[in-house]
């Protein structure tokens, strides 16, 4: 094994013994979380070692590094890829092409999009709506208001090749994370009575998967804690 291989078989295990021990202590099974690679900003080399070490997922947050890293690995390394970054309207299209699910649907314009390329290229493609945990009045970021998944979700089950996974969220920065979850549990109970199909919930990352597994997540979005710390944002 490399160097880095042995790096991220290391990393990987304490992240997987983390999350297991996370499942015991919400008392669910251990196979109710599944693991999100979130691969950004390191080269295609460290997604073949992952799948080489049993990594089924990965995910990216923009659009030309999906594309990028897809382009030079797809035909021989069997991950399914996510995208999990905020989608501008112009970049819909590439991504219908290539990612297997999006996490990030927040508008209706991005379910027309979305569903126009899929239907081009004749792949189902799967979502989930990306919901603010911002308190009500705080400046507004990526996600839509909880108010306005009931219009998204009937958009994306209207749609011709979306198939509507669940929710997920992002814990703001500056706010307790187990508050932040516990309203996503909140509105996630309140969605699934309507869309029983969509049990997904995608939440937690390096710093709060705990916290994320207890309030119900099925998807953690997991990067520095399996692949080290990146290179701060330009
Ligand atoms: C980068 C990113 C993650 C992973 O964050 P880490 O703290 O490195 O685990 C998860 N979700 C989204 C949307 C991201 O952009």
């Amino acid at each position: 094994m490399s160097g880095r291989q042995e790096e991220l078989r290391a990393s990987l295990v304490r992240v997987q013994e983390r999350i297991a021990a996370a499942c015991v202590e919400a008392g669910r099974g251990p196979a109710a979380v599944h693991l999100v690679v979130v691969t950004k900003t390191f080269p295609a080399s460290d997604i073949r070692l992952l799948a080489a070490l049993g990594v089924t997922d990965v995910a990216e947050n923009k659009q030309q590094e999906l594309a990028a890293k897809h382009a030079e690995l797809a035909v021989e390394v069997p991950v399914r890829w996510h995208f999990v970054g905020h989608l501008q309207s112009n970049k819909v299209g590439a991504v219908a092409e290539i990612a297997d699910v999006v996490h990030s649907v927040d508008r209706l314009r991005l379910v027309a999009g979305l569903d126009r390329r899929a239907t081009e290229r004749r792949r189902d493609l799967e979502v989930l709506l990306q919901v603010s945990l911002d308190p009500p009045g705080a400046e507004h970021r990526s996600g839509a208001k909880s108010e306005e998944l009931a219009a998204l979700a009937a958009a994306v089950t209207a749609s011709e090749h979306l198939v509507l996974r669940g929710l997920m969220a992002v814990a703001p920065l500056e706010d307790d994370p187990a508050e932040a979850f516990a309203r996503l549990a909140e509105i996630r109970a309140g969605f699934v009575a309507t869309y029983p199909e969509a049990t997904w919930l995608s939440a937690g990352m390096s710093g709060d998967l705990e916290h994320a597994i207890r309030a119900g997540a099925t998807h953690v979005r997991v990067g520095s804690a399996v692949l080290g710390s990146r290179p701060p944002v330009q």
